[in-house]
């Protein structure tokens, strides 16, 4: 996860002046710990609305192993995903989904109507397991900071290295 939030903070802190995307990051990363993808979302910078931070992390993995399949493989969002990307990820088979912040941590006015991450893992044939909360404080500073504008916040909370949190230490095999 503090990959992950790594890449939440390049996304947060590029384009300054320019166009701003959400402040979320994610990274594939295999059964035995390594890093096979990270990403965080462009859908601003690139005009995209597919352009999320988990459907471009699921696409460098799949380009990286050769195949559609990410079965065996764990990916780490600092924010629980949206449908889109949830569906993305059961159609990538991955094994483990891991998120920071839940969308309940959201604005009001942004906040999705529905867990669509629940939902579609309850009616889908693939049962992944969903951790979510990993080093959520982190990532709903990330948030907060990002909502107020508050650019001054923004950098002090992206020059923070992530701690590692409790959950982290028990998810982490040992050479992660
Ligand atoms: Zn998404």
């Amino acid at each position: 996860m503090r990959a992950a939030l790594t890449q939440a903070y390049a996304g947060a802190t590029a384009n300054d002046g320019g166009p701003i995307d959400m402040p979320f990051g994610c990274v594939v990363v295999d059964d035995a710990g390594k890093i096979v993808s990270a990403a965080h979302s462009l859908e601003v910078t690139n005009r995209c609305p597919l352009h999320h931070a988990e459907m471009l992390a699921i696409e460098i993995a799949c380009t990286a192993v050769g195949r559609v399949d990410l079965s065996g493989y764990t990916l780490y969002t600092t924010h629980e995903s949206c449908a889109m990307c949830a569906n993305g990820a059961l159609h990538a088979s991955l094994t483990r989904i891991v998120y920071g912040s839940a969308r309940a941590d959201l604005p009001e006015h942004f906040r999705p109507k529905q867990n669509a991450l629940d939902w579609l893992v309850r009616t889908s044939s693939q049962q992944p397991e969903v951790i979510g909360g990993v080093m959520r404080e982190e990532c709903i500073a990330l948030l907060v900071a990002h909502f107020e504008n508050a650019k001054a916040e923004l950098a002090r909370v992206c020059s923070l290295p992530p701690a590692l949190s409790k959950e982290e230490h028990e998810l982490l095999l040992p050479d992660r």
